[in-house]
């Protein structure tokens, strides 16, 4: 029996039937997308019905759920769908999805104490040094998503440049005026991360790429003497592991010497490409990771983990829990009972209560093993390649940026390019057969594509490509 408050159901038989219910339908969506278009535009009256007041009295489950089968689900963005090749993003796959749902109804806390689900965590921990060739004393832990770790990565660097009274006595007491480097084809969460900090964007100096869109190694050796002259202090360099805009690496062993020999903290973002490592064929591409201070990476995007499973993980775990730690009575730590097993999560990040985003990311690794991952992920190299060679046989097309990692970046040619080619992306997001991004390439607004996706196919780059040519005969009004 069940207390009349407990939000637990008088019936579990009915609630099981409902819950195999539910489950049948989202396992029905994942193996039949191919079926439905990418996106779809969301008529008003749908998004209406997210206005209502606040329910004070209860509705069946299974017309709550019914709900999301008709006015949420076939409005997601799409990113699960094979020919979803915008931004940066995962797919997610069957096997995180039910770990998520045995996450959820195990409803883990892993801030603290002594419990499995941390050492699931710990587990992932060990398999990202092994992975990465950092050693035993390396620490880490799951957090939202790469733009977090990025900005824990620049506290525990100030904290590291600083010392600890930082902590005490914050940034403007120290007499320092610090740098931090990166290139200009970072992503924007490192700018962000910099201001965050309460350094303020103007500390941040963008350094311009080289023609391979990696940090131009001397620029950034001449802004490093040019800070240093003028009395600043630098203390952090963000390199890049495929930068989203077009897949570049930078030159990860030559950050690595001038971080030793100008004393920096050297810090990548490998938000998605770093779990390249996986690939054996990518992996020497990425020579010098094992050299970073910390890395920033995504479970959630080439990996298709659900989101969200960023993480980030610190070579020095002294430096790491220096700058996060802090004592508080109620969080008292024990020798035994379930207040042991310090230090926790909590001494690591700003999180205190964090849900078990490791157990999706194990259940993934577990069950498809690295090889697997690392082919899938070399896979989506190769259609990006297959599609770069589809542009360069096109006379329509021209080709603006080759294909590094998994991204490629073109344009239909025409006199008024710019929004021939905008409308274009906008007509092929609507038209629900693929949805590749705009981004600008030299001062040309391109369509990017990045394949991420694990479901994507050969029959699905034709398609986009198809469309392209398509669309773009019907836009563009100017002959060539
Ligand atoms: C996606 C991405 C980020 C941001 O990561 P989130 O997980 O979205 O917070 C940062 N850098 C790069 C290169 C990315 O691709």
């Amino acid at each position: 029996m069940t207390s009349k408050d407990s939000l637990d159901p008088d019936d579990w038989q009915a609630l099981r039937a409902q819950g195999h219910q539910m489950l049948d339908d989202i396992i029905d969506y994942m193996a039949n997308l191919r079926q439905r278009p990418v996106w779809q535009p969301i008529p008003q009256h749908k998004r209406d019905i997210f206005t209502e007041a606040l329910p004070a009295a209860p509705t069946e489950l299974a017309a709550v759920h019914e709900r999301f089968m008709h006015d949420i689900l076939p409005y997601a963005a799409g990113n699960t769908h094979p020919g979803f090749m915008g931004w940066v993003q995962g797919g997610g796959n069957p096997v995180g999805m039910l770990a998520e749902m045995l996450a959820a109804g195990l409803n883990a806390n892993l801030g603290a104490r002594d419990q499995m689900p941390l050492e699931v965590e710990r587990q992932v921990l060990r398999w990202v040094r092994e992975l990465f060739d950092f050693p035993d004393s390396a620490t880490g832990l799951f957090v939202t998503g790469s733009s977090m770790a990025n900005l824990m990565s620049v506290l525990v660097a100030r904290t590291a440049a600083l010392g600890l009274e930082v902590r005490q006595t914050g940034l403007a007491a120290s007499n320092k005026r610090l740098t931090a480097y990166t290139s200009a084809g970072a992503h924007g969460c490192i700018a962000q991360a910099i201001d965050l900090s309460g350094f303020g964007f103007d500390a941040l100096r963008v350094i311009p790429m080289n023609p391979q869109h990696q940090i131009d190694l001397e620029a950034l050796q001449r802004a490093i003497a040019a800070d240093r002259e003028q009395g600043f202090t630098p203390f952090f360099i963000a390199g890049s592991a495929g930068t989203v805009n077009h897949g570049a690496i930078d030159d990860l062993n030559a950050l690595a010497d001038i971080a030793v020999r100008e004393g920096l903290w050297f810090h990548i973002d490998g938000a998605y490409g770093a779990l390249a490592m996986l690939s054996a064929e990518l992996a020497p591409r990425l020579q010098g990771i094992e050299r970073a201070d910390s890395i920033a990476f995504d479970f959630h995007k080439w990996m298709q983990v659900p989101y969200d499973a960023g993480f980030f993980l610190v070579r020095d775990g002294t430096r790491h829990h220096d700058a996060f730690a802090s004592p508080a009575a109620y969080l008292r730590r024990e020798a035994r009972g379930l207040a042991a097993g310090s230090p926790w999560p909590c001494d690591f990040g700003p999180d205190l209560s964090r849900g078990f985003r490791a157990l999706k990311t194990w259940f993934t690794i577990k069950v498809y093993g690295a090889d697997k991952l690392g082919r899938m992920i070399a896979g989506t190299c190769a259609l990006a390649r297959y599609l770069q060679q589809k542009i360069e046989a096109e006379p329509k097309l021209e080709l603006l940026s080759p294909a590094s990692l998994n991204i490629v970046c073109f344009r239909y040619r025409s006199q008024d390019s710019d929004r021939v080619n905008a409308d274009l992306i906008a007509d092929l997001h609507e038209s629900g057969i693929a949805a590749p991004s705009a981004t600008t390439v030299n001062g040309c607004l391109a369509i990017r594509v990045a394949v991420v996706n694990h479901r994507t196919e050969r029959r699905d780059i034709d398609a986009l490509f198809d469309a392209v040519l398509r669309l773009g005969d019907a836009g563009h009004t100017a002959p060539l």
